[in-house]
């Protein structure tokens, strides 16, 4: 094996987290080295939902990589008591995930750092003040390592971080849907509640086949193939062509306790369990932590602090709380829905603010934690409840 190359920080994983993390220490002239274990483009089981808030994050054009927009939600209760609610504006962007991750990741590379795709970390060492990442092609030295490895990935079992994080099960397929069906979700996504005791499912529309899929607490994982299959049969979809069905877990980090970061090792995005439990997104999360752990890197290298509390702090403060409010919302409205479905489905049908705070937060005028404040209805019964 040829002698350790040496970088200023190098990122395991090429998805939102990683390509963001990378592009932006890049940027800021450090040597950036991202081991991809795969070759983009590349499937990644995901509803392609990309809210505008998250493209705002994102900071690019991500044009090339929109195959649809929506600004109505169809909401329903196993497939009745639907109605739907309209954004003024689109509120989300739909992406398949291959082309959106490997856009991203070219804006890594043209930003200056070196990618290496195909080439896993398979191994780890971290000393006092380095990191060693070993693959089949190569090992690799720096001061700092991210792990933007996905909810699968090794580096936090390696690292001992982002450990023991409740998971839910999701499950998507790609349905090449009859143009009837095309038409009916055309610029509009369903959102199918009732599952106990969270979850719901999800139609996206992308161009000329439909996302849909579902997501269901942790523990529910088990009924999850079943439980999507009826959900397809509901939507008059059985029998269409499905392109591809792919479960993957998604993690959630709850409060502050769970470490993310420990001497020169940062975990980002899925890695740290940085998903909303209202929605199940990830995508804008995962952005947002590639480029709050870039920051803390850059400044540790230049003297200013340790980059591990400084990104945790930095996590928890501007992440952390949007989570946590999102977690309350969801336990509130998922409670409800189960509890007593016509209620609250009458009830959010009514509640016209509650969407137009979910619209603003999903188009990034606002926040889950800003809104909760602002509304002390909603905010006492995400207490109560
Ligand atoms: C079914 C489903 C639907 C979803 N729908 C949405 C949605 O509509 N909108 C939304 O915002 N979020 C959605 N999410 C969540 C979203 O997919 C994730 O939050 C997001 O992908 C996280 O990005 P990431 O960069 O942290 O991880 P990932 O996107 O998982 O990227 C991790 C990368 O690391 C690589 N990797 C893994 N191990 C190694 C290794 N050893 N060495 C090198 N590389 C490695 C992988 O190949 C991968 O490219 C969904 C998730 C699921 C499971």
């Amino acid at each position: 094996m040829q002698d350790a190359q040496h970088f200023d920080a190098i990122v395991i994983g090429g998805g939102p987290a990683g390509s963001t993390a990378a592009r932006k220490m890049a940027t800021l002239g450090l040597r950036t080295l991202v081991l991809e274990r795969s070759r983009h483009p590349r499937y990644k089981a995901c509803g392609g939902g990309v809210p505008a808030r998250t493209v705002k994050l994102v900071g690019l054009s991500i044009e090339e990589a929109v195959e649809g927009e929506v600004s109505t939600i169809e909401v329903s209760h196993f497939g009745e008591r639907s109605f739907r609610k309209h954004s003024a504006e689109p509120f989300a962007y739909m992406v398949m995930r291959d082309r959106f991750d490997a856009l991203l990741l070219s804006a890594a590379a043209e930003a200056g750092a070196e990618v290496h795709e195909d080439e896993g970390a398979r191994a780890i060492e971290v000393n006092a003040t380095t990191v060693c990442v070993t693959t089949e092609r190569g090992r690799y030295i720096a001061p700092y390592t991210i792990g933007a490895d996905g909810a699968t990935g090794p580096t936090g079992r390696w690292t001992g971080l982002g450990q023991t994080l409740p998971r839910s099960a999701a499950y998507e397929l790609e349905i090449e849907a009859p143009a009837a069906s095309l038409e009916r979700w055309e610029a509009t996504a369903n959102v199918d509640v009732g599952y106990r005791p969270w979850g719901y499912g999800w139609v996206f529309p992308k161009a000329g086949r439909l996302s849909v899929g579902l997501v269901l607490s942790p523990g529910r994982g088990q009924s999850i193939r079943a439980e999507t299959a009826r959900y397809v049969e509901r939507l008059g979809l059985r029998g269409a062509s499905v392109s591809s069905a792919v479960g993957h877990p998604i993690l959630y980090r709850r409060g502050t306790t769970t470490a993310i970061a420990r001497g020169p090792v940062l975990l980002t995005g899925d890695a740290a369990g940085l998903a909303d439990e209202f929605t199940a997104e990830g995508i804008a999360y995962a952005v947002h932590s590639g480029t709050l752990a870039a920051a803390s890197v850059e400044a540790a290298l230049g003297g200013a602090g340790q980059a591990a509390a400084q990104y945790q702090e930095a996590v928890d403060r501007s992440i952390q709380a949007e989570l946590d409010a999102a977690r309350a919302i969801s336990r509130m409205y998922y409670r409800c829905v189960t509890l007593w479905p016509r209620l609250a489905l009458w009830a959010s049908r009514q509640v016209d603010y509650f969407w137009r705070a979910f619209f603003r937060v999903m188009r990034g005028e606002a926040r889950y934690d800003s809104e909760l404040k602002r509304w002390p209805l909603l905010r006492a019964s995400t207490r109560v409840l």
